[in-house]
């Protein structure tokens, strides 16, 4: 019964190292958060051991009894949040989730209509190295050039010229709300299938403060740990008439035992999502991100699509001469952590693009408001503007420090 720190000192090394990081920094990759103390510990349990493939009340394992009632418990509150008929919270990741359904409503070979890469869509909407760009015929759909949203007679022109089976919404870099109403016409139209994938702003559905995509799409999929803040994984919701292919394309078809102690992590967070404050937190969420978007644009960088209307926004640094990897790796400099990211229409390749990604919920999850987010943005303006002036990222960086202090993370773990 050793500790860790006793049993492995490199590894606990680098815990610790993490946890220094994670408190000190400004973290604004928009797909992070920062779990409770409660979700933490929940993933943390023996429930790590458990083997208990199948679901509750038909396990292929014996002793499964209280894995039993947390994944029922996970389920109940997951449907509770979102309305949903059905939920599925066995999938490993929301990779993993999407391969799922893809699975269980696909035939390889049959179309798949996505939101491009390179105009935000995900990896599993259709890379080329992804099973869903190896399996399955992918066409994505676009953003205007002018607009840099999506125009969904486009969409639609599209849709009944490549008769897709499987219509997808959402994205990892897409800063609009989806018309959800509109795709499931789409899709009726043209016999498809229309699943969304949430994992970005899931969370902002639960706390209220985003349409939902329940109600529209035949199944919805997403992580746990973006804005919905639980731990890392994979969730699918979907009609009562799909809960049995999807339960059978999990386990056995993409997973054998699920992982128990996560679930767990996952029913905690799920119970911290029906309450009151996660509303105010994803509010706050949006608020933040509106702010930051404008105020990033008041130092005259180019928002993408003119500003957003969720947790994530999409900023062209390379309008004034910065690619996304410089920028990124200035605001490192100064303790902002952010990803450099494709923006549409891009002609910088992928690992030296023309944007960075930013996100306002890990912030917001530590306490940071508008008159925060207005400091952050001056300090983005002048990290890339001095992006070659390794005293003048320090300098930043102190400054980041003093703001991180007064808004302490972790504070049990630090000791
Ligand atoms: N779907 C979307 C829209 C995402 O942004 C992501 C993660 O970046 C995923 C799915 C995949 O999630 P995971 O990294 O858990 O496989």
């Amino acid at each position: 019964s050793q500790t860790l720190l006793a049993s492995d000192p490199e590894v606990a090394q680098q815990v610790k190292n993490e946890i220094s990081r994670q408190h000190e920094g400004l973290e604004m990759i928009a797909s992070e958060n920062f779990v409770s103390r409660a979700v933490l510990e929940a993933v943390g349990t023996v429930f790590t051991n458990k083997y208990a493939e199948g679901y509750p009340g038909k396990r292929y394992y014996g002793g499964c009894e209280f894995a039993d009632v947390v994944e029922n418990l996970a389920r109940d509150r997951a449907k509770e949040i979102f309305g949903a008929d059905h939920a599925n919270v066995q999938p490993h990741s929301g990779s993993q989730a999407n391969a799922a359904v893809c699975m269980s409503l696909l035939t390889p070979g049959d179309t798949i209509l996505g939101l491009d890469l390179a105009h935000g869509g995900h990896l599993t909407h259709g890379h080329k190295l992804n099973f869903s760009g190896k399996l399955y015929r992918i066409v994505g759909y676009k953003v205007r050039q002018d607009t840099e949203t999506v125009d969904y007679d486009e969409l639609e022109a599209l849709a009944v010229a490549e008769k897709p089976k499987l219509i997808i919404g959402g994205g990892s870099a897409y800063p609009r709300i989806f018309d959800f109403a509109r795709m499931r016409e789409i899709a009726d139209k043209v016999g498809a299938y229309f699943m969304v994938d949430m994992a970005h702003f899931a969370g902002l559905v639960a706390g209220g403060v985003h349409p939902s995509p329940v109600p529209h799409a035949h199944v919805v999929t997403t992580t746990t740990h973006k804005t919905l803040r639980g731990p890392r994984g994979g969730m699918i919701l979907c009609k009562q008439e799909f809960a049995a292919g999807i339960d059978r394309s999990v386990f056995p078809g993409q997973q054998g035992g699920p992982l128990v102690h996560v679930i767990a992590g996952k029913a905690v967070a799920f119970k911290e999502a029906l309450q009151p404050e996660f509303a105010a937190y994803a509010k706050q969420v949006v608020a933040n991100a509106k702010v930051l978007a404008e105020a990033v644009a008041g130092e005259g960088y180019r928002v993408i699509s003119g500003g957003t209307d969720t947790h994530v926004m999409l900023i062209d640094v390379f309008q004034k001469g910065i690619l996304g990897s410089e920028a990124e790796n200035a605001l490192h400099a100064a303790g902002i952590t952010v990803n450099k990211n494709a923006i549409p229409y891009d002609t910088n390749p992928p690992m030296k693009p023309s944007g960075i990604r930013i996100g306002t919920p890990a912030l917001t999850t530590r306490g940071m408001k508008e008159t925060e987010m207005k400091v952050v943005a001056g300090w983005i303006a002048r990290a890339l503007e001095n992006r070659s002036y390794e005293g003048a990222l320090a300098t930043i960086r102190g400054e980041v420090l003093e703001m991180a202090e007064k808004f302490p993370l972790y504070g049990w773990l630090r000791q």
